[in-house]
């Protein structure tokens, strides 16, 4: 079987990691900055080498294209960002652009055509640190967001994405065209993988998302004079309330999660009943009804806390995000190459979202994870090893070889 080169791959990624570098050794190259600039002029250097056509649209994502022998048919894409968080990490959306890479370098090497043509693609400001929304490239190619929403959102200093784009050479006029398929290889940022002592994470789909904002009402008084039974104490509601979501993520099945991370507390003084608490409810699963259920368990809660704390609690939903399924035959082709290439698999379900969840809307989309050392990332310590980012992307070509078809197999296979 074709194996991808290993070295090669982790040196790119080594290369590319020292643009926007940070003293601990991660990577700061926030959406559309001069470091951004910096990794994707590094980027399509290496796609021109490798003998690539390279177009960019007006969001900035960019497109690095290999001809099929059959440049009709729709490219299979390959990719994921280079953008990162302010102290991110090396791996987190560049392995997915390196690893498209790198397939391309092999073929060539080997000399291997596939009938249809072969795309990597770094979409613009997947993380949203600077400007918001996340996934901002890929959902505007998959028409998530009208592209001039996207270009007219700002970052803290009032700089739209417009004008950033410009400022780094980026404002390109390709047109969307319809892709066969879209793979997206990324290390996984939890810990099951590791855990389970496996290497290729096939990943499902992902979780759908319902955020609120929370706010519970009590009344501020006096810590000493105040008898306990005539309080209304909004941080007591709001502690049981995080008890309770904690209940929901861990009782509901299909890869429930629930999370408070978030809490303000008024007036936050030691001797004054909290008078009024600020919080998030962040709850997932791979289940859109079984959201549903979990909200309705949430707003059940609510209604008790209410009555047995005498507060007023306000839940406003501000973020509602379904749960995406991949492609069965593409997820199936990621499965039976990690078996192939003898790599210890595992399914496993996205709890983050990618630009591949966008994608997933409109083309046959597949994701394959790698681990990624304790789980760390969105961190400078994020760290993953060599060999699994070798597997990661072996697995990778072998999906898309399946899907992009070797030029010429069938008449080997027949005998010509
Ligand atoms: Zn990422």
């Amino acid at each position: 079987m074709l194996h991808i080169d290993s070295e090669r791959l982790w040196s790119s990624l080594m290369e590319l990691a020292r643009i926007g570098a940070t003293p601990k050794g991660g990577v700061r190259r926030l959406a559309l900055s001069e470091e951004d600039r910096g990794g994707r002029d590094c980027f399509v250097a290496w796609c021109r080498a490798a003998g690539m056509a390279v177009d960019v649209d007006a969001i900035g994502n960019i497109f690095a294209r290999r001809t099929g022998t059959e440049p009709g048919l729709a490219p299979v894409a390959m990719g994921s960002h280079l953008d990162s968080q302010p102290s991110g990490g090396k791996f987190d959306g560049a392995y997915g652009v390196m690893a498209g890479l790198e397939v391309v370098r092999t073929l060539d090497q080997a000399g291997v055509r596939t009938r249809a043509p072969l795309e990597v693609v770094a979409w613009t400001n997947e993380e949203g640190s600077r400007f918001v929304p996340t996934l901002m490239g890929s959902g505007v190619y998959a028409g998530v967001h009208t592209l001039e929403h996207a270009l007219q959102q700002r970052d803290v200093e009032g700089t739209s994405v417009r004008d950033a784009l410009a400022a780094i050479g980026y404002a390109g006029s390709a047109p969307a065209h319809p892709l066969a398929a879209y793979f997206e290889a990324h290390i996984e940022q939890g810990p099951v993988l590791e855990e389970q002592g496996r290497t290729i994470g096939v990943v499902l789909g992902a979780l759908g998302q319902r955020w609120f904002d929370v706010v519970v009402l009590g009344q501020d008084v006096h810590a000493g004079p105040t008898p306990m039974q005539t309080r209304r104490d909004a941080l007591l509601a709001a502690s049981r309330l995080v008890g309770e979501v904690h209940r929901i993520g861990s009782t509901y099945p299909d890869y429930a999660r629930g999370t408070v991370g978030f809490m303000a507390v008024k007036p936050n003084s030691r001797n004054v009943v909290p008078g009024e608490v600020r919080m998030s409810v962040d709850l997932r699963s791979a289940e859109w009804s079984t959201l549903d259920a979990m909200v309705q368990d949430l707003e059940r809660c609510i209604g008790t806390v209410q009555d047995d704390c005498r507060v007023e609690v306000r839940l406003d939903e501000v973020v509602a995000f379904p749960p995406s399924r991949f492609a069965a035959d593409l997820v199936g082709s990621v499965r039976d190459a990690a078996e192939r290439l003898g790599h210890p698999h595992l399914d496993i379900v996205s709890g983050a979202a990618h630009d591949a969840v966008y994608l997933s809307r409109i083309a046959p989309t597949a994701m394959i994870f790698v681990p990624c050392a304790g789980g760390i990332s969105h961190n400078e310590l994020e760290s993953a090893r060599p060999e699994h980012l070798a597997a990661g992307c072996d697995v990778l070509l072998h999906a898309v070889l399946r899907r992009a078809q070797v030029a010429g197999a069938d008449r080997l296979a027949a005998g010509g």
